[in-house]
């Protein structure tokens, strides 16, 4: 494969041809902020929180979608670039609700770290603020689009399983927002609770239910294991508090890896000694359920006390 050498805030790198801006400071160590760029993700360059200066440029360019070329100098943290970051940090602040002391994501939130980065602070003003727009309808997800930044991931990760694609974009301008299947709940729409959504969300905007109140990330012990329920082996990550263990939650998926509800649950089966009580959707309603019948166990059970059963009558 060919190879590109480019200089980044003054240290030389050598990336193979194809790599944006971003991949190739990666290699440096250098770490570009950015919302809404994932490596598994089609780059979109919605929320510019990336820009970068590039000598020969006159305006300052997204690094997250420019390609690398040779010879190419670029500077991460210039002042242009700095107060660009900070403009774009303060106009998500002034929509974003000040709730950083109880949010289950603090000290895992993207718009946290960067605001703490660049010194940008919750500020009073007469404008508009993002409405409270809970949906409370699931009890593995938590959706709260008054701190979604619109980066537009947990569409595009949705959109990446063909059958599911559950997530989309709706209004225009300041009243746009993530639906569920045109408007609908996670309870009443198709959506199957695999919370590769949740795992991408840079914000506290979609949280796994199932951690709230128990501990947040910064305060407890990960451990990842694989999930045996299927091929695919997705990620879990176990979190445990005061050697306890409390919670299982969805890592990343890498593309293809679908990851689903009844993996997480039989992960969360396994590793707990007291999981919560599992739910289906029955029809258009989560209902408090069994886990044999949760697990789709109940009919194997049945089978085999009755061979084992058969069995015992022929000894
Ligand atoms: S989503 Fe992030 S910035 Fe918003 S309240 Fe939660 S921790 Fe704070
Ligand atoms: S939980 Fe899964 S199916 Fe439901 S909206 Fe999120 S990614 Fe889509
Ligand atoms: S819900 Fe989260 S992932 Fe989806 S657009 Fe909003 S901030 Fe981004």
């Amino acid at each position: 494969m060919k190879k590109v050498n480019l200089t980044i805030d003054g240290q030389s790198v050598t990336v193979p041809e194809g790599y944006s801006v971003i991949q190739a400071a990666k290699e440096l160590g250098i770490e570009i902020p950015a919302l809404c760029y994932d490596p598994n993700l089609e780059v979109v360059s919605a929320c510019r929180l990336c820009l970068v200066e590039i000598e020969g440029s006159r305006k300052l360019e997204t690094s997250c979608s420019v390609k690398v070329r040779e010879g190419m100098v670029v500077n991460t943290e210039t002042e242009k670039v700095v107060n660009a970051r900070k403009n774009i940090l303060q106009l998500l602040l002034d929509s974003h609700p000040n709730d950083c002391l109880t949010c289950q994501k603090a000290g895992e939130c993207l718009l946290q770290k960067y605001a703490y980065r660049y010194d940008v602070k919750f500020r009073k003003h007469d404008g508009a603020v993002r409405p409270k727009l809970m949906d409370t309808s699931s009890p593995y997800i938590l959706k709260d689009n008054s701190k979604c930044i619109l980066c537009g991931k947990c569409v595009r990760t949705c959109n990446q399983i063909d059958d599911r694609k559950v997530l989309s974009f709706a209004e225009r301008g300041y009243e746009t927002k993530i639906v569920l299947d045109a408007d609908q709940t996670f309870e009443t729409s198709k959506c199957i609770s695999c919370n590769r959504c949740v795992t991408v969300c840079p914000v506290g905007a979609l949280v796994d239910k199932r951690l709230m109140g128990k501990v947040r990330t910064w305060d407890a012990e990960v451990k990842t294991v694989n999930c045996k329920v299927c091929q695919y082996g997705c990620e879990f990550e176990v979190l445990s508090k005061n050697k306890k263990k409390v919670a299982v939650r969805a890592k990343s998926p890498a593309n293809g890896r679908p990851l689903c509800l009844k993996g997480r649950l039989t992960t969360e089966l396994t590793q707990l000694e007291n999981p919560d009580k599992p739910y289906r959707k029955i029809g258009n309603k989560f209902v408090e359920s069994s886990w044999s019948k949760t697990l789709g166990l109940a009919d194997i059970m049945e089978k085999i006390e009755k061979i084992e059963n058969t069995k015992k009558d022929n000894d």
